[in-house]
């Protein structure tokens, strides 16, 4: 095989590995993955006020291992308030 027939296919399979290779976490505060994206951002819901909110201005609280989301302080103490 030609060293270039080798090189296009090893750049075609890092292709494919990155678009499988795509978070399916949700972003951890303060993380690399939690700054803000220009577009696509993701929306999180608060089940506090009902309302959805980019990911970037959410407040996030962690709750049995899974993190929460809400549009302000407010919020987050109105949930740990009904926790309790
Ligand atoms: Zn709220």
């Amino acid at each position: 095989m030609k060293p270039v027939i080798v090189l296009l296919a090893i750049f075609f399979l890092i292709s494919i590995l990155r678009k499988r290779s795509k978070p399916l976490r949700k972003p951890r505060p303060g993380s690399d993955e939690a700054r803000p994206k220009r577009d696509g951002e993701e929306m999180v819901f608060d089940t506090v006020c009902n309302s959805y909110i980019p990911v970037s201005s959410a407040i996030s609280l962690k709750v049995d291992g899974e993190l929460e989301y809400f549009c302000s302080e407010e919020c987050r103490e109105k949930f740990r308030q009904g926790k309790a």
